[in-house]
């Protein structure tokens, strides 16, 4: 059941589909590109000079020094803050503005915002412009509403989180605008779909295994080390015993797809011997040198320290058992898992105005990958984050990405009414 209040709101967001559609194709039409990083600036502005125009406090906050920035490609983050008519929290949309480059196989062009058919597409659609729209066009609806709103609403456009988040998300969180008592509920609204209420990600373990041989003439292999065949028990290693065990890890997480609900482990590349792209036939040469890189996914049962830990302990038992067997192995990059409690009020709110919106209970899921969340979590102490959004997430990265108008609807109501009941308390 809704109260008469809700149904004018609902209704609202409705009577404001075509707005919606319209900043959802502005903001597509900003080819912001990461890397490298591409019209930023433009487009964080849009997005501010929509928002001050309404009343809202907004600052641009460049992060200066991430990887990436420069006076050319400027990492500007845009946050817009609506003050309400009297003390209380403060719930925060956070979007990120950048999109992975088009690639090939576009049938559409990339960067237009084409609509047809009832939906927007190009490049970012789903993740995560058309969402980003969805929360502006909710904001402003509540805000509109005439309703006596406590505390303050509160929507950022941030860099970078498609590369990490560094001159984003973990930029801003390390200079509190990511903690309590600036926010107190964040919502992201990345493209989980529309029933789905997102509480959390997996973390990742990305590293480098090298093993070393030593070189020699192809014709007397006798004389050298095989680098590859020492590679080769490190596969053999994987493959007979950490994938099975990995397999075999349950988790609270309820992860989707079902598939990611264990650790992962993907062998990300193989490099041995000689580079074979100069042409012809190589020279006859025993490899002193095999690479191959992992990208390893972590539950949050897991400890990274351990995850990392097992792994030495894997190939240090080679260099017992294997003779002449050497490695090095370096860290690439890492991110902690992360997840919200189910209890918490911003999931709760949220999976209450999905049913309310849609008449179907939400499913409570977690990513396989990652997203900004981490930062708000483990940067800014910020333990409720969901990530809520319209489209369809496996449309994300895609050819020919699109947002489905009808679930940029339906997403704008419920971040609306979940919005008013975090503030109100009311529901
Ligand atoms: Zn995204």
């Amino acid at each position: 059941m809704t109260h008469p209040r809700e149904d004018a709101l609902l209704r609202e967001i409705e009577n404001r589909t075509d707005d919606l559609v319209a900043l959802t194709r502005e903001l597509i039409r900003f080819p912001t590109v990461n890397p490298p990083g591409d019209a930023y600036q433009p487009c964080a502005e849009h997005l501010g000079e929509r928002l001050r125009k309404r009343g809202f406090k907004v600052e641009y906050v460049r992060a200066e020094g991430a990887p990436g920035d420069s006076d050319d490609k400027p990492r500007i983050n845009v946050i817009a803050r609506h003050e309400g008519g009297r003390p209380g929290p403060c719930v925060h949309f956070n979007s990120h503005i950048d999109v992975v480059e088009p690639g090939e196989g576009w049938t559409v062009p990339p960067f237009e915002g084409l609509v047809r058919d009832g939906k927007v597409y190009g490049r970012g659609a789903c993740d995560m412009k058309g969402g980003l729209a969805a929360s502006v066009v909710a904001v402003e609806a509540l805000i509109d509403s005439g309703v006596d709103l406590p505390g303050a609403l509160e929507i950022s456009g941030t860099a970078d989180e498609e590369s990490g988040g560094y001159g984003g998300v973990a930029y801003l969180a390390e200079r509190g605008w990511f903690s309590k008592p600036r926010v107190d509920h964040v919502i992201i609204p990345e493209p989980l779909n529309v029933d789905r209420v997102c509480i959390g990600h997996r973390g990742v373990w990305w590293s480098e295994i090298t093993t070393e041989g030593r070189i020699a003439h192809g014709s007397m292999p006798f004389l050298g080390d095989n680098a590859v065949r020492h590679m080769g028990a490190v596969l053999d290693e994987l493959e007979s015993r950490i994938f099975p065990a990995l397999s075999r890890q349950a988790t609270a997480m309820p992860v989707v797809p079902e598939g990611a609900r264990t650790p992962t482990l993907n062998i990300n590349s193989i490099h041995g011997g000689q580079d074979d792209a100069t042409g012809g036939l190589p020279s006859p040469l025993v490899p002193d040198s095999c690479r191959i890189v992992l990208d390893r996914r972590l539950l949050i049962e897991e400890d990274l320290d351990e995850v990392k830990a097992q792994m030495r302990a894997m190939l240090d038992g080679l260099v017992q058992t294997r003779p002449n067997f050497r490695y090095r192995i370096r860290d690439l990059f890492e991110v902690r898992p992360s997840m919200t409690e189910p209890d918490r009020p911003v999931v709760r709110m949220t999976c209450e105005a999905v049913e309310q919106v849609l008449g179907r209970p939400a499913q409570i899921c977690c990513s396989p990958g990652t997203y900004d969340q981490k930062h708000i979590d483990r940067i800014g102490k910020l333990r409720d984050c969901i990530a809520y959004g319209p489209g369809i997430l496996d449309l994300a990265h895609q050819p020919d990405e699109y947002v489905g108008v009808d679930d940029m609807v339906n997403s704008a109501k419920v971040m609306a009414l979940a919005a008013y009941a975090l503030l109100t308390g009311d529901r």
